[in-house]
């Protein structure tokens, strides 16, 4: 009965511990510490179960120990049934008796395999069914079983014998007692779990579904603000706007829309669209086109398109369509805008008009200006036609004016007072010359016809010359000449040297000129600066009276002139010329000056250095004091229809010793060409019966006439005549007026002669010829020579020099010579001038004619 207790008492132990652990669980949270409570619990019944065993013998106990942690092991794993078996075998060790290694064995068994179970099984599906229970019980109760045999001898079978049966048929069942009961429990925890899980789940959607709402009804309130935006876009939009489906069914459309297309408010309102549109198309001008239009959208929707749609009565639309599409791309619709540009378009035209107008009338005035430049052109022509012409026409008379101006000067039997008049006339012939050259000049400016020839030359040279030409003037005038270069200039640029000149010559002679007393200064340096590039500038500097500021600033128009400047005789037309050539040189020319102080002009010209120097050397114009030539040669022709021309070039080559013929025309030089094969001629160009330009031709195509030298005189003053005349066939060609120096240097460069010049050395035969030429001795009259004489003899050097003064009257080179040798004080050569009292010539100089040049 006892031990029917004992059994009792363990398997309701067993009851209520599976119920314990079944509230323990061994899921969820701190599942580990769950094992381990699990472990203690079923370590503490097997304890238990000990302590109220089923005593068979002293130290022989059977207790439910196998079930607990084979149990153990099968739902709560290796750990847990460790944790227990090691609680069971403290106290079964301690326990002791004959069953103490069955016992301490039972315990590892029963662990071992209920945690070989739960690896294999309930581990991995968590699902305890009753079977595999049950065989777990059967397991681990034959193994028992079996061990009883480890029991002593006596006992063994004995104990094998009694509860071999009853153990295999309890525990078993036992043990698939507690272990459903177990699974009940877990089976019962977990639906509680997943109903815990579910309902928290179910608390989170509902709070996801509350923030949805809350971002619903944000989104919906953001919608209705952007629909507020579009429908006040749409309705106070000065476009007519109108939105249609995919079909062609209208959407919407605003107030503008009915306004711009005259549609009822009551077509309008009824959203009657088949009623709207037949409104609207009423009203179009081309209803057809714009309807093909349309069409042609509806088959291509999603091409955009712009035009102008004209209404019946003249309104016009700017039309403009585009699809409505998605994000995606899909198509929902088009929209329709469609403005009014009527008075643009009006504006338009008006412009349009008033363009063409514009037009018509730049046209107009293109073609009225252009017939106004053709006259211009034509009249301009025409000016210099009439300026070459008076050139001509002026120029000779003016020829002989100073051509025998010139002579008659020399004239000793003239009176004092004729004399001087003669001198005026020169003077004021001198000054028509200048002023006609001037002119001249301004209006070839003026034409266009003055180019620039730029060639290198030597710039010193032409400062030096410069210098030589003002110094004397200067210091006649007691004025100080000086001429500062800076040492940086070249000694070679690259200009246009005639212009330069003809511009410094303006400048400085002004200078000197104006100036009184003091000082003119001539200032020349180059200067570099980058955005012009390299430029020679020149500054002439005097100390005269100065310009008034009102004058100067037209000091560089034509004919303005000072009362100095008329008294002085100028022409008021040196500036304005040296201002166009510094222009056409691209350079500038500018005057400061201070009134009653003095004046300072200053050139700045472009020009480039250069290595090079002028391909024709300089000569310094040399004083012709005679000729030799060969006698053999033929007469020299003159040709020219007026006879004071040919009287001039008479008396200039006479006292050379050439034979001379005349004619006075070219048909006349032609037969006396082929009569007297003459060893040059010098040709007027214009001229009756036949010109210059014919007879030069014709004697140049002649046999041995291309060896004859045709020296070509004209009056014209343009570069292109003279290149006409050069055309003809003439060597060289000089100008009217003519001057001795021109005629005998052109003479010099054909004709094989040599002329003594002022400035050889000479030997002793040849030196009185050089400054006492046969017609200069001849022209002295007989008391001068005489009162010579007689001053030498006397030795009054101071009465000599004062007759000498009075011979420059007539002959300033002879005067200049004759002084120069009492200077020299070389009186015998002075006593034999006067000892052949001028009447008679050197030997051989009778046939060697000379003559001081001009
Ligand atoms: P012209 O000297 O032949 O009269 P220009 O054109 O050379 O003609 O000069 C015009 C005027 O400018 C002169 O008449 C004179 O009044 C004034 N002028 C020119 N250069 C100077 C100068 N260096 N000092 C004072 N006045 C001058």
């Amino acid at each position: 009965m006892d031990k029917m207790l004992d059994i009792v008492f363990n398997l309701g132990m067993l009851a209520s511990l599976s119920i314990l652990s079944g509230f323990i669980g061994a899921d969820g949270e701190r599942r580990g510490r769950k094992l381990l409570m699990q472990g203690a619990l079923y370590g503490t019944a097997s304890i238990l179960g000990m302590l109220h065993p089923l005593v068979l013998a002293p130290g022989l106990i059977f207790d439910g120990r196998s079930v607990m942690l084979s149990v153990c092991g099968f739902f709560f794993g290796p750990v847990a049934a460790a944790l227990a078996a090691c609680m069971a075998l403290v106290l079964r060790i301690h326990q002791g008796g004959p069953g103490a290694v069955m016992g301490v064995l039972v315990i590892v068994s029963s662990a071992l395999v209920g945690a070989l179970f739960h690896r294999m099984h309930y581990g991995k599906t968590g699902r305890a069914s009753a079977r595999l229970l049950y065989l777990m019980g059967l397991l681990v109760h034959a193994a028992m079983v079996l061990l009883m045999l480890t029991l002593p001898e006596d006992q063994a079978m004995k104990t094998i014998r009694l509860l071999a049966l009853p153990v295999m048929v309890a525990y078993p069942l036992t043990t698939l007692f507690i272990g459903r009961i177990l699974s009940e429990f877990d089976a019962h925890r977990r639906m509680g779990e997943s109903l815990k899980l579910s309902e928290s789940n179910l608390r989170r959607s509902n709070e996801e579904l509350a923030a949805n709402l809350n971002k619903l009804m944000k989104r919906e309130k953001e919608l209705r603000f952007t629909n507020a935006v579009l429908r006040t876009q749409q309705e106070t939009s000065l476009d007519g706007i109108l939105v249609v489906d995919g079909e062609g069914g209208v959407i919407s459309f605003n107030r503008r829309f009915t306004e711009l297309w005259g549609i009822p408010a009551d077509v309008a309102a009824s959203g009657d669209e088949k009623k709207l549109l037949k409104r609207a198309m009423e009203r179009l001008l081309h209803p057809a086109e714009f309807l093909s239009k349309v069409n042609f959208l509806y088959q291509h929707p999603h091409e955009k398109s712009r035009d102008e749609i004209e209404l019946i009565g003249g309104t016009v639309f700017d039309r403009y369509s585009a699809p409505m599409l998605g994000t995606a791309g899909e198509y929902y619709g088009r929209i329709w805008y469609f403005r009014d540009i009527t008075g643009s378009k009006r504006a338009e035209e008006e412009v349009r008009k008033h363009r063409e107008h514009l037009e018509e009338l730049v046209r107009e005035r293109t073609n009225e200006l252009e017939a106004a430049k053709e006259t211009a052109e034509r009249a301009n022509m025409a000016k210099s036609a009439f300026l070459a012409n008076m050139s001509h026409e002026i120029r000779t008379p003016l020829n002989a004016i100073l051509g025998f101006g010139t002579i008659l000067e020399r004239d000793l039997t003239l009176s004092e007072t004729q004399a001087e008049q003669v001198r005026t006339i020169n003077r004021s012939g001198r000054h028509l010359l200048k002023l006609i050259n001037d002119i001249l000049d301004m209006s070839r400016i003026e034409a266009g016809r003055l180019a620039l020839h730029n060639a290198p030359f030597c710039l010193q040279d032409l400062l030096d010359d410069l210098e030589a030409m003002f110094r004397v003037r200067a210091e006649e005038k007691g004025l100080s000449l000086s001429l500062e270069r800076d040492a940086n200039l070249p000694c070679n640029v690259v200009g246009d040297e005639a212009k330069l000149r003809q511009v410094l010559v303006n400048m400085t002679g002004n200078a000197v000129k104006f100036t009184k007393q003091g000082s003119v200064t001539l200032r020349v340096r180059m200067e570099a600066p980058a955005e012009t590039g390299p430029r020679l500038v020149l500054e002439v500097e005097d100390t005269g009276p100065g310009i008034p500021p009102e004058e100067l600033t037209h000091i560089f128009d034509a004919f303005r002139q000072s009362e100095a400047g008329r008294e002085a005789g100028g022409t008021g037309l040196g500036l304005s010329i040296s201002k166009r050539l510094v222009d056409l040189m691209g350079g500038e020319l500018a005057v400061r000056s201070t009134l009653g102080a003095g004046s300072c002009f200053t050139a700045s010209i472009p020009v480039e250095p250069s290595a090079e120097t002028s391909s024709q050397p300089k000569t310094p114009p040399r004083r012709i004091a005679g000729v030799e030539r060969n006698e053999a040669e033929g007469p020299l022709l003159i040709v020219d229809d007026v006879k004071e021309n040919r009287d001039i070039l008479k008396a200039l080559l006479a006292p050379l010793g050439f034979a001379l013929r005349e004619a006075e025309n070219g048909r006349e030089a032609l037969r006396i060409f082929e009569e007297e094969r003459p060893c040059a001629v010098l040709m007027d160009m214009r001229m009756p019966v036949m010109d210059g330009y014919e007879a030069t031709r014709r004697i140049k195509a002649s046999e041995g006439g291309s060896s004859v030298p045709v020296i070509a005189i004209t009056a014209s003053a343009f570069e292109d005549d003279v290149q006409n005349v050069l055309k003809s066939g003439a060597d060289i060609c000089i100008r009217k007026p003519l001057s001795p120096e021109d005629v005998y240097e052109a003479l010099g460069k054909l004709l094989d002669i040599r002329f003594h010049y002022a400035d050889e050395p000479r030997t002793a035969e040849t030196r009185h010829e050089a400054f006492l030429s046969r017609e200069a001795l001849a022209a002295l009259p007989g008391e001068t020579i005489e009162a010579m004489r007689t001053a030498l003899q006397d030795g009054d050097i101071d009465e000599l020099e004062s007759l000498i003064e009075g011979i420059r009257r007539f002959d300033g080179d002879l005067a200049e010579n004759l002084l120069r040798l009492a200077r020299q004080y070389d009186y015998s050569a002075f006593g034999d001038f006067i000892a052949h009292g001028g009447r008679e010539s050197h030997g051989h100089s009778s046939e060697h004619h000379r003559r001081g040049s001009e």
